[in-house]
């Protein structure tokens, strides 16, 4: 079949928050290429629950929110990309509500804020517990009329005299060419790793193994927050989120004697940074109490939770709900300044692919959803200010093999694999044991087939993942090491960033 050729300013790949808000902040006369391997988009973005946070409470400040960053980020966050995120937020917010996001709002009209961990304040726009799937709406529908969406799977950037000029996408008819003068990763997470997961299965670093393929550096991998409470319930490997504005409302968790512990571990108990009550629950059966809750607030409030519980057969209102903790959010990622950019010149990422350094080694709740639209915008700015001519040919298009099938078992294993090594409890041995496993999943091979393709980035982010976390000697943030379990000095600060050594 003849290659399709496509030319286009800027490509980006993933209809995420980041992808469809800095689509929306590129000049009106820019063609803009977004492709994405979901029908409808398939990231975190839709699923998001809790809220965006914004100072923009009347208790609030930009700076209380730059010091409950970095306070949860456990002394590793950049503090210029901590001061951009908080005081960029409140606009970013404030222009979704007025491009039509429907965000709670109280009487007098203002937005209503939520209180989630580590918020000292209630701080986190939203739209009942379905704030994503709201936002979303927004940006599609306003994106649509200004964007060519391909669906399919970018299988690999283009890289010529160490210029990023756009990349192939592997669509059901065939494999694209597609010519861009600037090319914006915003394909999201890694959740899709491991065995008990709140992301989308499709979440498996394809972005971060697209920008490591093409000899980008990437930073703070060994960095993967866990949620607390994710409803222990169902088959399979992904898990209903319970969010964290429920512990906001006043839920509790408690053990099989009916007891709340978690104050043993912290002295703001349901509201303690996720990675605390996540050690917490995990050391311990645990349960997510809601029935001394109004049933009316919860069903208003949490619809989302509310219905999928019920469908798992719970009803917050009079059962305890099971709780354990399950892959979040990615804070590692491409490493970037403070306006997108990788260390290839015009390839740019945004949003959880990325690393900005702003949640250093925790994050701070509803602070994604912001960092998605304020980097999305900076880098749209970015690229913008960056215009230059069309790009010559592509070089050689990549080789696809046929399809190696890549099967259910092989996926249950690797995500195994991930969850007893990389989650929330690590050490050195295993860690150095598991590195020398993964190699088996070292497939070379980009073949026809989109599950092929994701076991291979799987693999591959998984590798990157456990050699970050086996360097770093110590305990800080997520990550845990059970043979370092203190934080150390020497480490403060210090990002590790590794490097393909490929020549870009
Ligand atoms: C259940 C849940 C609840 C959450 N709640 C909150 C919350 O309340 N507040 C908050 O701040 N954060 C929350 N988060 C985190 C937040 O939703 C994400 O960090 C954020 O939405 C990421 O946006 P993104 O645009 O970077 O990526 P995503 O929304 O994940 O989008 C990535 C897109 O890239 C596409 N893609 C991936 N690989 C390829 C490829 N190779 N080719 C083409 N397309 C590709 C995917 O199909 C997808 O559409 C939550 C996450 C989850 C899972």
């Amino acid at each position: 079949m003849e290659m399709q050729r496509r030319q286009t300013d800027v490509l980006i790949v993933g209809a995420g928050a980041a992808g469809l808000f800095a689509a929306l902040h590129l000049p009106a006369e820019d063609d803009v290429l977004v492709v994405d391997k979901g029908r409808q988009g398939e990231g975190s973005s839709l699923w998001a629950q809790g809220g965006v946070a914004a100072a923009l409470g009347p208790d609030d400040s930009v700076d209380l929110h730059i010091q409950d960053t970095l306070r949860v980020a456990a002394g590793h966050a950049d503090p210029a990309a901590v001061a951009v995120l908080c005081s960029e937020a409140p606009e970013c917010v404030l222009q979704l509500a007025e491009l039509g996001t429907r965000f709670d709002r109280n009487d007098n009209g203002t937005l209503h804020l939520a209180r989630e961990g580590g918020q000292s304040v209630s701080r986190s726009a939203h739209a009942a517990d379905g704030t994503g799937a709201a936002m979303m709406e927004t940006l599609r529908q306003r994106a649509a009329p200004r964007v060519t969406r391909i669906e399919g799977s970018c299988v690999k950037l283009a890289v010529s005299d160490g210029r990023c000029v756009g990349g192939w996408v592997l669509t059901k008819d065939g494999l694209v060419e597609v010519r861009a003068t600037a090319t914006v990763l915003a394909t999201g997470g890694v959740g899709g790793l491991f065995e008990s997961t709140t992301n989308p299965s499709g979440n498996t670093g394809d972005g971060l193994v697209l920008a490591w393929d093409a000899g980008a550096g990437v930073a703070d991998m060994e960095f993967i927050q866990f949620h607390p409470t994710a409803l222990n319930a169902g088959t399979g490997h992904q898990r209903l989120l319970l969010t964290e504005a429920l512990r906001g409302a006043g839920a509790h968790v408690v053990d099989a004697e009916g007891r709340r512990f978690l104050f043993e571990h912290h002295s703001d108990g349901e509201l303690a940074p996720r990675d605390v009550v996540a050690r917490a629950i995990a050391s311990r059966r645990s349960w997510l109490d809601c029935r001394h809750l109004d049933a009316d607030v919860l069903q208003n409030e949490f619809p989302t939770v509310m219905n999928g519980c019920r469908s798992f057969g719970f009803d917050p209102t009079t059962d305890l709900l099971p709780v354990t903790p399950a892959a979040h959010y990615f804070i590692g990622g491409i490493q970037t300044d403070l306006d997108g950019r990788t260390s290839i010149p015009r390839l740019y990422a945004i949003g959880e692919c990325s690393n900005t350094g702003a949640h250093g080694a925790n994050r701070l709740a509803g602070n994604s959803l912001a960092e998605a639209m304020v980097f999305g915008r900076r880098a749209a700015r970015a690229i913008s200010a960056q215009r230059a001519g069309r790009t010559k040919s592509l070089a050689r298009p990549p080789d696809l093999a046929p399809p190696r099938g890549s099967t259910e078992d092989e996926w249950a294993a690797l995500r195994a694999l991930c969850q007893r090594v990389l989650g929330l409890e690590r050490d050195g041995k295993t860690l150095a044991t598991a590195s020398d496993e993964l190699e088996r999943w070292a497939i070379s091979d980009l073949t026809t087939n989109r599950s092929d393709l994701e076991l291979r980035a799987a693999a591959i982010a998984a590798r990157l993942i456990a050699r970050a976390a086996l360097l770093r000697t110590e305990s800080r943030g997520v990550h845990h090491r059970s043979d370092f379990p203190e934080p150390v000095l020497g480490w403060a600060g210090v990002r590790l960033r590794l490097g393909s050594g490929r020549k870009a």
